[in-house]
């Protein structure tokens, strides 16, 4: 969608004589590099060109084996509104709203997409996941819009380019690389729309490495390598990219070696112009800068960064909220998921809000009537600054805040484990495979309720839901709206590492997964919905 960045590119790969590539494989880079350069034949000291961005592609190997199938106890095979096939469905119409998004290029020139709170493609997720609540059958269904926070804004970049310079001293032939997984971090500004440095790489960027080095006038490149999702990265790299910026360094380029070639955005608040790389991007930007350093020639190479934004405010989004009235009680259970979520977001969040709508079908059902009410949530989420779905919730519905007992949050649910294969490329990228499970599942039970975590357990015994052995007491950014309630929150919540990236989408969702996750929680809120209050919150 990015016509320059694509024409920017050299469009072939380097042309490297095999006995190279067997060289490079298990020798020390540095000295590989250094022998090419001398040789001085090839673009790029012989590596081969990163693979640019493939959106709505899968970034791992994703073979015919597996998932693991759901479990369906005696007695609940009739519930056919809980099956995947079923709850694809909606993942699929969900992360179709993302893809137009990308299309119509909502965003600048498209190299940003998404389920957008406060533009246009979260306020049609959220109104078609209104009519979702009406079609499973409830009849109290409402879209409630709400105004953005009159003092912040949304950052939003509208096209940028992150460009390494060119020349012969790095290999005959070395034209322009145009990264195309460069993603601008909020709230990055650059004076006068672009500028030129050279590069530093400064490893994690550590102050036992800085130390060392000079980033005054460069572009600094750190390197993170997440063992899940980038949340649980944020500290330390945010800090030490503001250290970089503190110490004289004119941008931060954070190298998130993770599966694939994605934009990941994340990390945000960095203290200057700061932007993250994909993987294969930042592989080849690290190969690049060993073999100029093998050759001399390191402090002449460089990039070229250039990033428009603009700041958007007074938006409004909306809620959308389906009520199923108890048969015996005015006390009721939040349910809530998340519809907003950056690029596909098809872990972050389609999957929660897809198995929201299965239990929204499965409570509406007269057999399967609770005695509490049951309140469904279609979040706007918590993703746009001052356009919080659940805190908004909260404040316009006095009265159902009023009787709650408990909210469930339903977020990033169903994503695939994905782990290291054995296979690396001629770059030595360490691609990933998907197995037959389901990516860890933390449960966060803030209240540390003994029935509530029981209710966990037993759902590993009985649907084979993958929630790892601990008990936690997370609310994640969208549960945390509804502290205010002062009722226990329950989350639900994966942290692959895939998450707030380009490469979260559809076929990284397990469709076993899905339906084991909707049995659960129907399960799950039919315990608690018979369960006295003292038993819920103790
Ligand atoms: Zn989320």
């Amino acid at each position: 969608m990015h016509a320059s960045a694509r024409n920017g590119r050299p469009r072939v790969d380097a042309v490297r004589p095999t006995l190279l590539l067997v060289a490079l494989i298990g020798s020390l880079p540095s000295a590989a590099f250094a022998t090419q350069a001398a040789a001085g034949q090839n673009a790029w000291f012989g590596l081969s060109l990163p693979p640019g961005l493939q959106p709505h592609t899968p970034p791992a190997i994703i073979g015919d084996r597996g998932p693991v199938p759901a479990i369906v106890p005696s007695g609940e095979e009739g519930h056919r509104e809980l099956e995947g096939a079923r709850i694809r469905q909606d993942l699929e119409d969900i992360v179709a709203f993302s893809r137009e998004s990308r299309e119509v290029r909502e965003v600048g020139d498209g190299q940003l997409w998404g389920r957008i709170t406060g533009l246009a493609s979260g306020g049609r997720t959220v109104a078609w996941a209104s009519e979702q609540f009406r079609w499973a059958g409830i009849q109290e269904v409402s879209l409630q819009a709400f105004d953005q926070a009159a003092d912040v804004s949304l950052w939003l970049p509208l096209r940028w380019e992150v460009r390494l310079i060119g020349d012969p001293m790095f290999g005959a032939g070395s034209q322009d690389v145009v990264f195309e997984t460069a993603m601008p971090l909020s709230p990055s500004e650059i004076e006068g729309g672009s500028l030129t440095a050279p590069v530093v790489f400064v490893g994690t960027a550590s102050p036992a490495e800085l130390v060392h080095i000079d980033v005054r006038g460069k572009v600094a490149v750190q390197h993170v390598t997440p063992q899940a999702h980038t949340v649980f990265e944020r500290t330390p790299t945010v800090p030490r990219a503001q250290d970089l910026m503190s110490r004289g360094a004119i941008a931060v380029l954070t190298v998130i070696d993770q599966p694939g070639n994605n934009r990941a955005r994340d990390f945000n608040n960095c203290g200057g112009p700061c932007f993250n790389l994909g993987g294969r991007d930042g592989l080849f930007l690290e190969r690049v800068m060993d073999g100029a350093a093998g050759a001399g020639t390191l402090d002449k190479l460089r990039v070229r960064i250039s990033l428009q934004t603009e700041r958007r405010s007074g938006l409004r989004a909306m809620n959308g909220i389906g009520i199923i009235r108890g048969s015996e009680s005015d006390e009721n259970i939040v349910l809530n998921a998340h519809a907003d979520g950056w690029f596909d977001a098809a872990g972050d969040n389609a999957d929660g809000l897809a198995v929201l709508f299965a239990l929204a079908r499965h409570f509406a059902q007269p057999e399967n009537r609770p005695a509490r009410t049951l309140v469904f949530v279609a979040s706007a989420g918590h993703h746009t600054p001052g356009m919080n779905g659940p805190r908004n919730f909260v404040a316009m519905n006095p009265e159902l805040a009023e009787s709650s007992v408990l909210v469930i949050n339903i977020e990033h649910v169903a994503q695939r484990n994905f782990s290291p294969a054995r296979s690396l490329f001629d770059d030595g990228y360490r691609e990933y495979i998907a197995d037959s499970g389901e990516a860890p599942i933390v449960a966060g039970v803030t209240n540390r309720s003994p029935f509530l975590e029981d209710l966990f357990r037993r759902g590993v015994e009985r649907y084979g839901t993958n929630f790892v052995s601990g008990v936690s007491t997370m609310a994640s950014g969208e549960g945390g709206g509804y502290r205010s309630l002062g009722v226990p929150i329950v989350t639900t919540m994966q942290a692959p590492p895939l998450y707030h990236t380009s490469g979260e989408v559809l076929e990284t969702i397990s469709t076993p997964g899905l339906e084991r996750m909707a049995r659960f929680l129907a399960f799950f809120v039919r315990e608690v919905d018979r369960a006295p209050l003292n038993r819920i919150d103790p």
